[in-house]
């Protein structure tokens, strides 16, 4: 249930409807907007007679149902868009961001010669798995701790901030030492006890669409971290498995208006794994961009065929600098910018 306030009501009014809401055995999660606070009560529906009759309170407008059961992602209970802040920067606002760098951190090198090259090319994270989820546990794993430490350098080279993968909650505290956005990658979008863990702090949380996730059951894995009182969340589809072998996912675009109807968590679009193949990253990019995503997720290498991961479908340098060129216009058209 959503227990909506009227427009000017006392803090001391707020204060007693969380006290009640508790009281009844729900958790209260207040969403205070520009005209209006509301307090969406989660919990078991059962309660659901004795919630409605908090209508009776000073400052309480109404108290509706949230029909979703993804409650706390749900634009039901927040209709205004949510911005994620990762220090100055603004995901889901105006500005477009793109985070692009290596499938992995390999070397030094590697990743200082990408993040420069990124960077200059308008990028504005820095991405790269130091804890990589590979198929084959003979495939290269990650530098672990010391991926993460030639991230933080190359943050402090660059200004970039950086997004990491973590893969299980034992990783959580030093890759949070490192990084500034926490990725959950598709084959962990249902690892409920990672889920929760990253819910528990406060950091930004990429969280990637699973291959083979309905947008509902994406959507109820975000409403683990949001109720475990995370609620900065970034959304990114990458891709899903279809009976289609041409391209290694096909990459579902349709999920971004869809997202954007149910949730007011911000989406950003990852056309590298979504296609599997570098040829096909620009034409996606661009249709991301069109159809409305916040921001892009690409695999950048400065030798693909030397890559330890996903070489195949990473851009060279020079090409994702054309790229980002060519999206400075697309983003134009729909009243964006990078
Ligand atoms: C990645 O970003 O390198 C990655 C492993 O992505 P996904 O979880 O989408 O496969
Ligand atoms: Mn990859």
């Amino acid at each position: 249930m959503v227990i909506v306030m009227k427009p000017g009501a006392r803090e001391e009014d707020l204060r007693e409807v969380i006290a009640r809401v508790e009281a009844l055995g729900y958790q209260a999660h207040v969403i205070r907007g520009t005209t209006r606070s509301v307090v969406a009560a989660v919990g078991d529906e059962r309660g659901k007679a004795r919630l409605q009759a908090l209508e009776a309170l000073a400052g309480v407008q109404s108290v509706v149902p949230i029909l979703q059961p993804f409650k706390l992602a749900s634009r039901e209970t927040r209709a205004a868009r949510t911005v994620v802040r990762v220090g100055s920067l603004e995901i889901g606002g105006d500005r477009l961001h793109v985070m692009a760098g290596p499938c992995s951190v390999e070397s030094e090198e590697q990743l200082l010669t990408v993040a420069r090259a990124v960077r200059e090319a308008g990028a504005t994270i820095l991405r790269g798995g130091a804890f990589k989820p590979r198929t084959s546990p003979y495939a290269f794993q990650g530098l672990a701790e010391d991926g993460l430490k030639l991230l933080a350098a190359a943050r402090e080279a660059t200004g970039l901030k950086v997004v990491t993968e973590v893969l299980n909650p034992r990783d959580l505290d030093v890759v949070a030492r490192y990084t500034d956005i926490l990725q959950v990658g598709a084959r962990n979008v249902q690892n409920f006890a990672l889920l929760k863990e990253v819910g528990e702090i406060g950091k930004p949380v990429l969280l990637k669409r699973g291959m083979s996730t309905t947008i509902q059951e994406y959507l109820m894995s975000a409403e683990y971290i949001l109720s475990a009182g995370n609620t900065n969340v970034i959304l990114c589809e990458r891709g899903i498995r279809t009976f289609e072998t041409a391209t290694r996912f096909t990459l579902d675009l349709n999920a971004v208006p869809v997202l954007q109807k149910l949730t007011h968590l911000p989406i950003i679009v990852d056309p590298s794994h979504g296609t599997g193949h570098w040829e096909y990253v620009p034409a996606l990019a661009k249709a991301a961009v069109a159809v409305g995503a916040d921001g892009l997720m690409i695999e950048v290498h400065p030798k693909p065929e030397e890559a330890l991961s996903d070489g195949i479908q990473s851009l060279k340098p020079a090409r994702f600098a054309h790229l980002m060129s060519d999206l400075q216009t697309v983003a134009k058209a729909v009243g964006r910018y990078l």
